[in-house]
């Protein structure tokens, strides 16, 4: 069994679309990113690279790669997944949580463990997705960006 851990946060701004574990969430502002921004599989994806000893997304997915633009971040979830199962690990469960001021995303909370857990080719109920303000202090606080983390657990298959 192994263990990993990921975090990120993207900068909220106007003019870009909202997507949270790849559910297009309706809100005033979306993140800041070159790919889709969806901070959420970002973390997940950090998680799941760290568990397998493999360096972080931003080696196998540079920001620099101009592939990489607006990329839709369930295709970085689904490529780090088939990544690890190369080394011989299989998906346990992955546990996150998103710090965002707003919007509300309990009711979106389904619609994403869904897709993650269809990208990451693993059932549901191995998913879980949590959400927390940041009580109005600093910067996620303030509405300025949105947070996320999550750990993994991998096990090898063979
Ligand atoms: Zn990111």
């Amino acid at each position: 069994m192994r263990i990993g851990k990921g975090f990120d946060i993207h900068r909220l701004v106007a003019g870009r679309k909202l997507i949270l574990g790849g559910v297009e969430i309706p809100f005033e502002k979306g993140l800041l990113g070159h790919s889709d921004a969806d901070v959420l599989l970002h973390a997940i994806c950090d998680a799941i690279l760290g568990a397998g000893g493999c360096g972080d997304i931003g080696i196998h997915f540079p920001d620099t790669d101009p592939k990489y633009k607006g990329a839709n971040s369930l295709n970085l979830l689904k490529a780090t997944c088939a990544k690890i199962r190369d080394l011989g690990f299989s998906i346990v469960n992955i546990d996150s949580t998103v710090f965002a001021e707003k919007p509300k995303l309990l009711s979106y909370r389904e619609a994403m463990e869904k897709n993650i857990a269809e990208y990451a080719g693993i059932e549901v109920s191995d998913i879980n997705v949590k959400a927390t303000t940041f009580e109005g202090l600093g910067a996620i606080g303030n509405g300025e960006g949105i947070g996320a983390e999550s750990v993994v657990l991998l096990e090898q298959t063979d």
